[in-house]
């Protein structure tokens, strides 16, 4: 990879992470092919996640802000944490000093994934689906993937962005820890218009119930979006398949019954498969991120708990990042240690804060220690709103035409740039 105009880049998951990491690369004159196990875009999974001021600037620099704000549902600018009774325990993430391109969105995944992946195409970045990748041969000048249908292809550098699972990882570091069950299962979804109080402007409700966590926001198209996290014990995938949709519909209702009635509302509304969990996992330290001429990116190097509202936009700061130090170094080995370099002391900051954050929600069926959680967290988001401890996170930007070396990055705010 001594000429960056004749690298070809093997891209590992056409997800979230991957075709951003593809469009970056062409823009420094590496040539990405991006491999995706599945058959196309997957445009029916997931729910919706956000993207925060720190995704979209990183976005930005890859020509995909505009696409990606016309793809998302509707602004979520600030967050309004309340306890079960409706009391309010703080109000964070007042983004109007924010130019209002870079204030956080909800989108729906599928949306998101579309928006990436039709953007990255526009800027000539070729898409091969159904290749899942089984493992791959790094032979010192060029790497070669081989993939579950028998077929394998070669190039200089290959990336995994194969999310949280990713083979890409297990052939890398294959003592690397397994990621962790966070202790919460995941549901939700949007339903119709519901009967209930709407959410202040632009601002998604945070509810510290009594045995659990819900959140929700009303979009201005009058569906609400919710999400609930229920403290449980680790499920697999067919365990939870096998309790049927009812059964969990049932458990949900009876952990929020006592909490705001708007929450049973939003629920009773809801289709029976949006109450089907996933479990939700972090991996909060990989011994390595790369391997000669093979690095990892979003999930598949440092997955996030969804209580960090990170996931996706970590996953654009490393494509930028990765680019620029391709633009800086030249070379794989070397562009990949640098991006390590730079990156991992953030991610791995802001997913320890997600485990902290995921922690406070299972709730507790004892009301003396409801009262200390509450007093706790109306002192915590008092402070954080005082310090603004937490913009260390959202206001940190990269670019590719950032020409800073790795000291100066990180001479700066701990694993930010400014
Ligand atoms: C189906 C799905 C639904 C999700 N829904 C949500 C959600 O509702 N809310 C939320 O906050 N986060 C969700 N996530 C996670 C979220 O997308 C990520 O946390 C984040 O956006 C980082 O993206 P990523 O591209 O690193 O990983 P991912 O988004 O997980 O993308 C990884 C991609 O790699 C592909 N892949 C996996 N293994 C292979 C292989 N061996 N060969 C080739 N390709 C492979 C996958 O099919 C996927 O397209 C979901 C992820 C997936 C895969």
């Amino acid at each position: 990879m001594t000429n960056a105009s004749a690298t070809t880049a093997l891209i590992i998951g056409g997800g979230i992470a991957g075709p951003v990491t593809a469009a970056a690369l062409a823009r420094v004159g590496v040539a990405p092919i991006v491999h995706e196990a599945y058959a196309g875009p997957a445009d029916q999974l997931g729910a919706f996640l956000t993207v925060a001021p720190n995704g979209l600037a990183a976005l930005r620099a890859v020509g995909m802000l505009d696409r990606v704000r016309a793809a998302a549902s509707f602004d979520t600018t600030r967050t309004e944490f309340v306890n079960g009774d409706g009391r309010r325990l703080g109000l964070l993430g007042d983004e109007s000093r924010l130019p209002p391109e870079l204030r956080s969105v909800t989108i729906t995944r599928a949306a998101l994934q579309r928006a990436v992946t039709d953007a990255a195409i526009e800027q000539g970045v070729d898409f091969e689906y159904a290749k899942r990748l089984r493992s791959y041969t790094d032979e010192g000048n060029q790497v070669t993937a081989t993939f579950t249908d028998g077929t394998s292809a070669t190039g200089d550098v290959l990336l995994g962005a194969d999310g949280i699972q990713s083979a890409v990882r297990r052939t890398l570091s294959p003592d690397a820890p397994r990621p962790t069950y966070t202790g919460l299962l995941g549901i939700g979804g949007y339903v119709p218009a519901v009967d209930i109080p709407p959410t202040p402007h632009e601002t998604v409700r945070m509810v510290f119930g009594a045995r659990a966590f819900f959140g929700y926001q009303r979009a201005p198209d009058g569906r609400t979006f919710w999400f609930a996290n229920l403290g449980h014990s680790e499920r697999s995938r067919e365990e939870i398949a096998a309790q049927g949709d009812e059964t969990w519909r049932d458990h949900a209702l009876e952990l929020f019954d006592g909490d705001l009635p708007e929450l049973t509302r939003i629920m009773e509304a809801a289709d029976p498969g949006q109450f089907r969990p996933r479990g939700t996992y972090d991996l909060l330290s990989l011994p390595r991120w790369h391997r000669g001429r093979v690095g990892l990116l979003g999930d598949a190097a440092h997955a996030v708990s969804p209580s960090s509202g990170q996931g996706a936009s970590l996953a654009f700061e490393d494509a930028v990042e990765l680019a620029r130090q391709v633009r800086v170094h030249g070379g794989a080995p070397a562009a990949l240690a640098a991006y390590e370099r730079v990156r991992r002391d953030r991610v791995e900051r802001i997913a320890a804060e997600g485990r902290r954050r995921g922690a406070r929600k299972a709730g507790s069926a004892h009301p003396i220690a409801l009262a200390i959680r509450d007093a706790s967290m109306r002192l915590a988001f008092a402070m954080i709103r005082r310090f603004g401890s937490q913009r260390w996170i959202t206001d940190y930007r990269t670019d590719l035409a950032d020409t800073h070396d790795d000291a100066e990055a990180s001479s700066s705010i701990p694993g930010s740039r400014p």
